[in-house]
């Protein structure tokens, strides 16, 4: 077995860019320092920000929440139970793991309290309308709670194949929108990628050298999302051009500009029945959620 590159240790893993081996050791070292940088980088943080970070119990935001405890900033979890039968109690079992490990508070929203209905609930495009959902009720709870950033676990993988799938679709509107800091605006809080130019393999990795608890369980609603296979395509061409995604991703931050299609006159407002900022009349989330009925 190969050794480390800096010390006696039996390698870990073996980068690809630079093209390296690393024991465990190195290994936790190299990926919190290239968190750091990237957060230097795009200015994502600051040490008296107050964090509140979306965990649903996968790697990703769990390694998130964990990285950023390590590096001294000041962070809260936030999770939604979707009710969704088994997967939303292995899933809250596993995000109270790991506050106890961090030693953070757990902020805990029940769908079912706020809609009267869980995902369970939801005929027909359940993965949109989930992510709706999330994206609204931790935004409203770090608006209500005092919060000055959200941020979430979305990797260099993730970001990829969006931006992938919305060239092949020519989405014009949101080609220009895949950010690393989303600035707050009107009801809107800050929201951060930290994992934006990292890869999702790492992350696994980091998350199982560090001990960090995380569940690969699976939402039994999840779309066989074609962007999973852009996935597979990025991760085959990467074997023939080793740091492909990341050159993608760069070249993206380089030209998307090209695709900022500003309306001046668009003019965001006040959602008619929960009150918080939202494109039309009614937001979203009471759109789907048909929250307006009650009210009349
Ligand atoms: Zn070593
Ligand atoms: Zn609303």
């Amino acid at each position: 077995m190969a050794k480390c590159k800096f010390c006696d240790k039996e390698n870990y893993i073996k980068l690809k860019s630079p093209n390296m081996y690393l024991c465990k050791e190195y290994f936790v070292e190299y990926f919190e320092n290239r968190v750091k940088k990237s957060i230097e980088k795009y200015k994502m943080l600051n040490k008296d920000e107050k964090i509140l970070v979306a965990v649903s119990g996968g790697k990703d935001g769990h390694a998130a929440a964990w990285v950023l405890k390590k590096l001294g900033y000041n962070i809260e979890l936030f999770h939604i139970n979707l009710g969704i039968k088994d997967f939303s109690e292995i899933s809250l079992e596993t995000v109270k793991k790991l506050a106890e490990k961090l030693e953070v508070p757990l902020h805990v929203v029940n769908l079912k309290d706020i809609t009267g209905k869980t995902m369970e609930d939801v005929r027909g495009k359940k993965c949109s309308i989930c992510g709706t959902t999330k994206r609204y009720l931790m935004n409203k709870f770090g608006y209500e709670n005092g919060f000055d950033v959200i941020v979430t676990g979305h990797n260099l993988d993730d970001e990829v194949s969006f931006i992938l799938n919305n060239i092949l679709n020519w989405n014009i509107r949101y080609l220009a929108k895949h950010e690393p800091v989303l600035p707050a605006h009107d009801k809107f809080l800050k929201k951060v990628k930290i994992f934006f130019e990292i890869e999702e393999e790492l992350i696994l990795k980091y998350a199982e050298a560090e001990g960090i608890p995380f569940t690969t369980a699976k939402c039994r609603f999840a779309e066989k999302a074609i962007t999973l296979k852009h996935r597979a395509y990025f991760n085959e061409l990467e074997k023939e051009r080793p740091n492909i995604k990341y050159q993608f991703l760069s070249g993206y931050m380089k030209n998307r500009h090209l695709f900022k299609v500003e309306d001046e006159n668009f003019q965001f407002r006040e959602c008619e029945v929960c009150g918080m900022t939202s494109a039309g009349r009614i937001c979203s989330f009471c759109r789907v959620w048909k929250l307006y009925k009650k009210k009349k």
